[in-house]
């Protein structure tokens, strides 16, 4: 498993504020993908995409309300 973190400055967070925060980028053996940004405030947006091709996306504001959660190309 190989991780990047990276800060970002000046994004817009889920709920429309711009704000920095920081992104967190994992792969694992199985080419497993995991994309999450973690907004300062507390709103956050996370992206996984599964081997199959398949491909989970959470949207979850500071508050703590899912503004999304869906899985494409389920097979
Ligand atoms: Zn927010």
């Amino acid at each position: 498993m190989s991780t990047t973190t990276t800060r970002f400055t000046n994004q817009e967070a889920s709920c429309g504020r711009v704000v920095d925060g920081e992104r967190f980028r994992d792969w694992d053996e199985e080419c497993v993908l995991s994309d999450e940004l973690f907004y300062d405030g507390g709103c956050r947006s996370i992206r996984h995409e599964y081997h199959d091709g398949s491909v989970s996306h959470n949207v979850v504001r500071h508050d703590g309300k899912v503004l999304e959660d869906e899985l494409i190309g389920e097979q």
